[in-house]
């Protein structure tokens, strides 16, 4: 079945109805381009820009930011790309966005967009770049903002963006807080983006990096499901588009469960991409919803996934 797959052509990502969920890639570099688009990637879902600047100890140039960018959006034109300004500190640390104080719990400190905030100029410099880099290419260029936590910081990141001269602007919703409000937030930007991994993490009050509570990282979670089912909503409601980036997306069932849940679009590692495709093609829009209720149903990750399975297996 594997092998048929793979010769087999490259469609959009859709639900058996023909229901449309473009399936996206997370990519760190430029040079990832090609093997994603061999792996039926329609665009980029999530580019982590600080990958690019792990090594520098200060602040890239606007010009080669923009070289990095331009290469990016040429290797995907006329596709979707969408683009995370830096998210500095936590798991990513860069030595030029220092937090300044001492943290002893990094991933509930200066990080992401607040870090940004604290260094505007940073910010400032990577829109340009972005912009400049969007203009000389036919890439369909977003930007996004990391860790917003407020209806406040939305605002600021969005028309911070758009005066920089980003047509597309959105947040990443990572924290539970963002999931809440996401009813108030998307009203004051382009678009929301899940990051299932943060948005695991802060739910459950357990660090992603540490070993001995990663029994608690499970995206299944109704809890981490109910938040997302939020967005969701608020994303229907208000006409505005909702994508997943974390790894729960990667995972061909729970990727059914979020576009019940009103995922738009699901993002993933490149080599996730055709057994997602294939899941999907299984069921049309009202099975994945009814999938999501029943998955939304359960008391912990592990009723959750089986019971998703026997729904699956019984539709069948
Ligand atoms: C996430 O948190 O789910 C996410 C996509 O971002 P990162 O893994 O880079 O923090
Ligand atoms: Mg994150």
């Amino acid at each position: 079945a594997r092998a048929a797959r793979l010769d087999a052509p490259l469609t959009p990502g859709a639900l058996s109805d023909g229901t449309p969920v473009p399936l996206l890639a997370n990519l760190g570099s430029a040079d990832a381009a090609t093997a994603a688009l061999a792996a039926g990637a329609e665009g980029v879902g999530l580019f982590r820009t600080e990958f690019l600047f792990l090594e520098a100890a200060t602040a890239p140039t606007v010009a080669e930011q923009q070289a990095e960018y331009t290469r990016l959006l040429q290797a995907f034109n006329g596709k979707k790309v969408v683009v995370r300004v830096l998210d500095a500190g936590a798991d990513k640390p860069l030595a030029f966005l220092d937090a300044g104080d001492h943290e002893d719990n990094p991933a509930l400190g200066l990080r992401g967009i607040r870090a940004l905030r604290a260094h505007e100029q940073i910010l400032r410099d990577q829109l340009s770049a972005l912009a400049a880099a969007d203009a000389e290419t036919d890439a369909d260029l977003w930007v996004m903002a990391p860790m917003v936590a407020t209806v406040e910081e939305a605002e600021y990141f969005t028309s911070l963006a758009h005066e920089a001269g980003i047509r597309v602007a959105g947040v990443m919703v990572e924290v539970p807080s963002a999931a809440l409000l996401a009813d108030r937030i998307l009203p004051t930007t382009d678009f929301a983006s899940i990051g299932t991994n943060d948005l695991t993490q802060y739910t459950l009050a357990a660090d992603r990096l540490l070993g001995s509570v990663a029994a608690l990282q499970s995206p299944w979670n109704p809890a981490v499901l109910r938040l997302i089912a939020e967005v969701g909503q608020a994303g229907r409601a208000l006409g505005k588009p909702v994508g997943i980036c974390g790894e729960a997306a990667a995972d061909p069932l729970l990727a059914v469960v979020l576009v019940g849940l009103g995922a738009t679009t699901l993002s993933m590692s490149p080599a996730a991409i055709a057994d997602v495709r294939a899941s999907l093609l299984r069921f049309d829009a009202e099975q994945a919803a009814a999938l999501a209720a029943v998955a939304l149903a359960a008391n912990s990750p592990a009723q959750s996934h089986d019971a998703a399975r026997a729904f699956a297996a019984a539709i069948r």
